[in-house]
Parts: structure tokens; sequence; C-alpha cells
């Protein structure tokens, strides 16, 4: 252990000593215990218990997407700062031997990198936008999809709700602004109503995502303004500002228009996406509930547990 690094503190500290994270000596980048993954897997099938009956097809990617598509996407344009890339070595065996000089002298060995045709995803949709695009026209009931990737963001932090990697789960609905912004509400009673069987302590409230710079500064006005972002927020390691642990977002036609989707209608379909946080979710419970799941209030069992 690093004598001179400042030592985990507060909650993060309680949570490393329990075991239920893992430190690895990377703010936001931890292992999970056996426990913790058992939380998260019954939190998972929460979520499908309220969401399961609505018919969503169920699509697994891996924690990386095309680079293309990042690109397309316009994550760069309002999240640079967010992204994270692929590199691989490519060199020959000069290169190679230089490489094992820089690692040795413990200087940047970095630079003879190049990148990969991948990118970490950001969000757990993403990925999916260009795949119903290749399918289509939608159909005249739209689409729903049932999404969970491991999502990787470089906002390192000691707050141990603000991971660099953890998982989100989505439900991502493509249709008429009418079928978008109906999913969007029933999600948003949906989502309080399954929170608050948690037992735990809940606020709703508009949101805007941290766009980039200037011009993203007016981004995030007019998502406020125009209420295009919620999130339910829990407070975990501030009372005075409790962590978005759900989101209810609705894009527009941003990705409809990004990607060429159309409705069966032949109109630029709409989108919208809820994400839970895995992670955060778990995080939660363990803070308002205590580090022993055998002592959680009944309640919250049964509905973990059924
Ligand atoms: P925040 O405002 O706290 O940064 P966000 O608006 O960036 O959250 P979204 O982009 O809406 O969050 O992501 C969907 C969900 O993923 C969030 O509701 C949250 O539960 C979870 N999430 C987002 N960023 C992180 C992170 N760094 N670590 C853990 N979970 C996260
Ligand atoms: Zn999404
Ligand atoms: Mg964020």
């Amino acid at each position: 252990m690093c004598q001179n690094c400042p030592q985990p503190q507060g909650f993060l500290a309680e949570l490393i000593d329990s075991g239920l994270l893992i430190d690895t000596g990377v703010d936001g980048l931890y292992g999970r215990s056996g426990l913790f993954e058992e939380v998260i897997a019954r939190f998972d099938d929460l979520i499908t218990r309220h969401g399961g009956q609505d018919g969503a097809e169920v699509v697994r990617f891996p924690p990386a997407m095309s680079r293309k598509h990042f690109e397309k996407s316009g994550y760069l344009k309002s999240f640079p700062q967010l992204a994270g890339t692929v590199h691989s070595f490519a060199g020959d065996e000069r290169a190679h031997a230089e490489l094992l000089h820089k690692v040795a002298d413990g200087v940047d060995w970095t630079d003879g990198q190049i990148s990969t045709e991948v990118v970490l995803t950001p969000a757990a949709c993403y990925p999916l936008y260009p795949v119903v695009a290749k399918r289509g026209p939608l159909k005249a009931d739209g689409a729903l999809f049932d999404l969970q990737s491991y999502c990787f963001r470089h906002e390192p932090s000691k707050d141990p709700a603000r991971m660099q990697l953890f998982r989100m789960r989505e439900y991502v609905r493509f249709g008429t602004p009418e079928q978008v912004t109906e999913f969007r509400a029933t999600w948003l009673e949906r989502g309080q109503e399954m929170m608050a069987s948690l037992g735990v302590p809940l606020n709703l409230d508009v949101a805007n995502d941290p766009f980039f710079g200037r011009a993203g500064r007016m981004l995030a006005n007019n998502q406020r303004d125009q209420r295009l972002k919620f999130e339910l927020l829990i407070p975990i390691e501030s009372e005075e500002k409790p962590t978005a642990c759900l989101s209810f977002n609705y894009h527009q036609d941003h990705f409809g228009t990004t990607w060429g989707i159309q409705t069966a209608a032949g109109e630029t379909a709409h989108t919208a996406c809820v994400g839970f946080g895995m992670e955060r979710v778990a995080l939660a419970l363990f803070k308002h509930h205590g580090y022993d799941v055998e002592r959680w209030p009944a309640s919250v069992r049964n509905v973990l547990w059924p």
C-alpha cells in the first residue's frame, strides 16, 4: 500500500473495510464482493419484474463499441471529457524494446500506442442505435429494448457512487413522439414505486447532462427548460447533494436523425431511455439499511428475495 497516498475516507473507506468494494488504487475502479454482486443481481431481477411484461427485446453488448459508431453518435461533441478509447501496440521488435525501456524507466510509454477500432461504451444504449437503424423502418408500435452493460466514464472520484466503470441497465423505446413520451411517463411512475419499495429516501428532479464547454451550457439549459431529463435521486455520499440512481431521458429526434431511424409512417423516430445505475442502487441499499443484508427490513428483503 502507498504510504504517502491519502487513504480512502468516509463511506468509501467503510465499503472497502467491509469488503463490499475492493480497492485497486485507482479512484472509481473497484472490485466487487460476492454479496455486492448478489444485491446487484436481485435488483436486476426486480427491474425485470417491473418491466418484463412489456415485451422488450433483450440485447447484451460487451462493454466496448465500434469506434466508427461512437464517432457518428455525437458523443465527442457533447462529452469529450468522459470518453475512453482503446489503444494497442502495433510496432516492431525495436519499438517493443523501446517500450519496455520506457516502462522500466517509469516514463510515458503510451505515445507509441495506436487507436483500435473499439472504444469503451459510455452508456448502455449507445451501441444499440446503429443496430436498430440497420434493421430498417420501425413497426407501427415502434420498438423496445432491454439492455445492460458495463459503461466507462472518465470521471475519477473519491465518491464511491461515481465510478469509472459501472453497470447500467436500460429500457430504450423507439417510436413516435407519443409512444416515446408515454413510455417515459410510465417509467417515471414505475421507477418511483419500485425504489419506494426498497425503503430508501427518494426525490425526483429535472436534470441536465454535463455537456462540454460554453456551447454545452446552452445545451444543458435547453435540456432543463424542455424537461428532457429527470433523475431519481437518493442520498448516498452526501445528504445535500443526493445521487442520481435512475434517469429518464427523452432524446427527441436526436438519435433518430443521427442514425436515420424511421417510424412505420416514414417520420424520423423519437427515442427515450430509462437508465438504472446498478452499483448506485446497491450502494444506496447498503447506505440506508446497513452492511448486514440479513438485518435489512423484512419489507425490503421480501422485495429483493421474493
Ligand atoms: P450524474 O449526474 O450523477 O453524473 P448522469 O446524469 O451522468 O449522473 P446518466 O448519464 O443518466 O447519469 O446515466 C444513467 C445512470 O447511470 C444514472 O442514473 C446513474 O445511476 C448511473 N451512473 C452514471 N454515472 C455513473 C458513475 N460515474 N458511476 C456509477 N453510476 C453512474
Ligand atoms: Zn440511454
Ligand atoms: Mg454524469
